[in-house]
């Protein structure tokens, strides 16, 4: 059985930077993604704040870096990572089969929070959505809720309103965690109602999503929907990560060079406990954990 130098599990903006710097350190790299390249980067509509791109889609981003990785020589395994085992050299488990590595950075990024609310799991692909790239175009014309108050929920309302004939947004608190700029975009949209301090209680329909329940200052409140976009954020997911040290968060704990607890496994992007989650964050994360982890072979 081969080993590679490197193993990266998740193809994200910080795994496949990790192995770009890793393959131009000369070191042999293995790129594993269960999906598809770009994590959930490429659900974004548009990209603003990416240095050099401008407006860029999140899926021609992805592809751009993609393309870079691949033609620096990493190989591209596009199974996903159900164990990963201590040693040395470390041995990860597939559903396809093992493979082992020098080192290993894990750059899994963060799973989909959820709401847990009635109607939720029961309506889901039947008017809820995580994805309003996805799935926004399903309903053009047509009157859309969007949960959350950060710069996913914020863009994905922003993306909506061009498609849809009106967009609810809906947020637990007075004020946005998104940034400034996004929140003047969604107030001068035109088509989006803002509903603050608002709790979604419970979505509903038979058979497809008809309406949106709220709480807002102790009443309840019914919006006429066809589709909920759910954006409140994520959380690592924690198979992988379970041997390592994590804070109260669930969130991976890193030095510096982006080492964890564990001998040889490094940790870059979202999964990370850090301030700041952007995508110029999980390059630099990941471009840190493969020089380090490099340098340590
Ligand atoms: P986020 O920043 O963690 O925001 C999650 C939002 O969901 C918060 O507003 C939160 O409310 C709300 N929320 C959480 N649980 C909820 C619940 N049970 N019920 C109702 N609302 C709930 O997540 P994100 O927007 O997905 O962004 C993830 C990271 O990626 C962030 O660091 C973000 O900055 C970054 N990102 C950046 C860009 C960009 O730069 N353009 C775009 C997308 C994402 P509270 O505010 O009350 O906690």
């Amino acid at each position: 059985m081969k080993t590679y130098d490197i193993a990266v599990i998740g193809a994200g903006p910080a795994g496949m930077t990790a192995a770009i710097y890793a393959r131009r350190a000369g070191k042999s790299v293995a790129l594993f993604e269960k999906n598809y390249p770009g994590g959930q980067m490429v659900s974004a509509h548009e990209i603003e704040n990416y240095p050099a791109e401008g407006k860029i889609s999140g899926f021609d981003l992805a592809e751009k870096m993609f393309a870079q990785t691949t033609e620096a020589g990493a190989d591209y395994i596009g199974e996903e990572v159900t164990a990963l085992e201590p040693g040395s050299p470390l041995r990860l488990k597939t559903p396809q089969g093992e493979y082992l590595a020098r080192a290993v950075i894990i750059a899994t990024g963060t799973v989909r929070s959820r709401l847990n609310i009635p109607g939720e799991e029961r309506l889901n692909g039947r008017g809820v959505s995580w994805c309003a790239t996805c799935d926004g175009a399903f309903y053009r014309g047509r009157e859309v809720a969007v949960i959350g108050g950060g710069n996913s929920a914020l863009s994905e309302a922003l993306y909506l309103s061009s498609l849809c004939k009106s967009v609810h947004l809906v947020h637990r608190r007075d004020q946005y965690r998104a940034e400034s700029s996004l929140v003047e975009r969604v107030r001068a949209a035109g088509n989006i109602t803002e509903h603050l301090c608002a709790l979604p209680v419970s979505i509903d329909g038979e058979e497809k999503v008809t309406s949106l329940t709220l709480e807002q200052n102790g009443r309840r409140l019914r919006l006429d929907v066809d589709a909920v976009f759910i954006s409140v954020g994520g959380k690592p997911e924690q198979n992988l990560i379970a041997g390592v040290e994590k804070d109260t968060n669930g969130y991976v704990k890193t030095d510096e060079q982006m080492r964890t607890s564990l001998p040889g496994v490094y940790a870059a992007g979202d999964n990370n406990s850090k301030q700041v989650r952007q995508i110029v964050t999980a390059c630099a994360d990941g471009a840190i954990a493969a020089l380090n982890a490099g340098s340590a072979l």
